[in-house]
This record gives structure tokens, sequence and C-alpha cells, in this order.
């Protein structure tokens, strides 16, 4: 079941206009919650996020922050599952025809769709991914989540062809981040990340990663990180909602450091998940 402007339906029943400008344009924004045994995760940060996309491309956003998390655990009690992965998204509605210019008094449409979580496996979590890299070709308002993922689709397309798990970007010599996730480097026992800014999206993970590191006194830098730094890093990791903090051991078929998941990567993805079962117990 899934939620789809103003009505609870099968996926099958759920009909999107040909012309609706999410379909035409990318004309709209997104979000994805990781949801533990029912439980939305961090879903606030998630919401402020939508709101500030909505507001960065003049979209009204259609709910308060109380409807939308009555919608999304609604959307979460219906599922047969526990553990889920709440895609939402809103664009600018079915305007009837193709034409650039906002049009006037249309509907936004809005779509909640849950999936089953999918985290990294044990495997992967003991040992590692390896990623590739690519020049970041986006658009230059990166922080907001847009439904235009061409550029996605077609470096994690690239990733995936050479058996790898993410294609880390790099703009003018520095770090932006992956094409799904914001990428961390730990050097001599500090760990730095890009700023937010226009250049990346601003993780909910990454920022809860940040809070976590200065919370137990870890050294942690936030600055604009230069491509030379990541292919000398002695850790590397990506964080995402799904993929939580996940260590990359192999960039363009180098290892990264000694090539094993590192010990600030494991110490980091311990705090995230203690964190994660107090505040589900809670
Ligand atoms: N950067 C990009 C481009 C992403 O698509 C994602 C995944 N939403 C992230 C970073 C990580 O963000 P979050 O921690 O909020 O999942």
């Amino acid at each position: 079941m899934l939620y789809l402007n103003g009505r609870f339906c099968r996926a099958e029943d759920a009909m999107i206009s040909a012309l609706d400008r999410g379909c035409l344009f990318g004309d709209g924004v997104y979000e994805v919650i990781p949801v533990y045994s029912r439980n939305p995760f961090r879903l606030d940060e998630h919401l402020a996020r939508l709101d500030a996309s909505l507001a960065a491309i003049s979209l009204p956003n259609p709910h308060t922050p109380l409807q939308w998390a009555e919608l999304v655990r609604e959307v979460i009690r219906l599922q047969a599952y526990d553990d889920q992965s709440v895609y939402l998204h809103v664009t600018r509605g079915n305007a009837g025809e193709r034409d650039f210019p906002f049009p006037a008094g249309v509907a936004p449409t809005v779509l909640i769709n849950p999936s089953p979580l999918v985290t990294p496996s044990p495997e992967a979590k003991a040992k590692g991914v390896r990623a590739i890299s690519h020049a970041d070709f986006r658009w230059l308002r990166c922080d907001i989540k847009s439904l235009n993922l061409l550029p996605t689709v077609l470096l994690r397309e690239a990733a995936k062809q050479q058996g790898c798990a993410e294609c880390l970007m790099f703009r003018d010599g520095m770090l932006s981040e992956g094409a799904a996730s914001n990428v961390f480097v730990v050097k001599q026992g500090v760990i730095a990340c890009p700023p937010k800014n226009h250049l990346i999206l601003p993780g909910i993970t990454y920022d809860l990663v940040i809070e976590l590191a200065r919370q137990h006194g870890v050294p942690m830098e936030v600055r604009p990180v230069t491509e030379a730094e990541v292919r000398n890093a002695d850790e590397l990791w990506m964080t995402s909602s799904t993929r939580e903090v996940l260590a990359i051991v192999e960039l363009d078929g180098q290892a990264v450091g000694d090539g094993c998941v590192g010990p600030m990567a494991r110490q980091l993805d311990q705090y995230y998940q203690d964190f994660k079962r107090t505040v589900m117990r809670a």
C-alpha cells in the first residue's frame, strides 16, 4: 500500500498523469526515510530538509510537519514488514500541458511509497566496498534533493559495471560527495568532510556522524577536502540513510590505506548503531 494525493491504495492502482511535471521535467523534490521496527528515523530532520528543498524550488509545502508525520506513520502501519525505506516525493503536479514556467492553480502531486529497507550486508560492513570516481558534472544546486537524478543514474551504473558500490565526485580538484552519499576521509586519526554548501546534499546521516564524533571527542574537521587527500587517506567512508556508515576500501582500483575497514569507520559505525538503538527504544 502507498499514499498518493490524498488516498491510500495498492501500487498497481496508483496512477499519475503522463503530463505530471515530475515526469516531464523532474520538477519536484524527494526524501528517503529509513524506518526501523516501524519507527521512522530522524523524521523531523527529513521533513525539515524536504521543506528546504520545496522552498528552494518555490513549491509551497502542501502539509505541515504534523500532517506529514501522520501520513508517513499511516503508510508505515499499512505495510506487512517492519524495516522500511519510505520514499516520498512532491512534484509541481499535472498542468495538462508541457510548458516550462510554473502553472497557476495546479495541485502538487504527493507520493509516499515504502519498500523493504535494504542496508549493507554484514560482509559489506566487515570488508568494506569498492568505489570509482568521476568529475562532478551535476548542476550547482546539489543542496536541493531534486528529482533530476540522471547524473546519479549514469554514475551509479558506471560504478555497478565495474563491480563498485559508489562513485565519488570531484569538482575543481575538491571532493564533493558520492553519487548518493556523503563522503568522509580519515588521516592520522582526524576525520574530515566537506562543509555544507550548494555543492553537496546536506545529509541527515552526515549531520549525525559529525554530531556523534564531536560528542565522543573524536577529532573532526568540517572543511574543503582535496582530491589528493582522498587518494592518500588512511580511511574513506560514505554515509547515507540506507548505507549508514560504510567503509570504502578501494578507490579506482587502488587500496585505501591498508585496504581494510579502518578503526575509525568501525568506531563511528558503532556510535551510529548505538544511537539508533537508543532512539528506537525511546
Ligand atoms: N548525497 C546525495 C547526493 C544523496 O543522494 C544522498 C542520499 N540521500 C546523500 C548525500 C546522503 O543523505 P542522507 O544521509 O540524508 O541519506
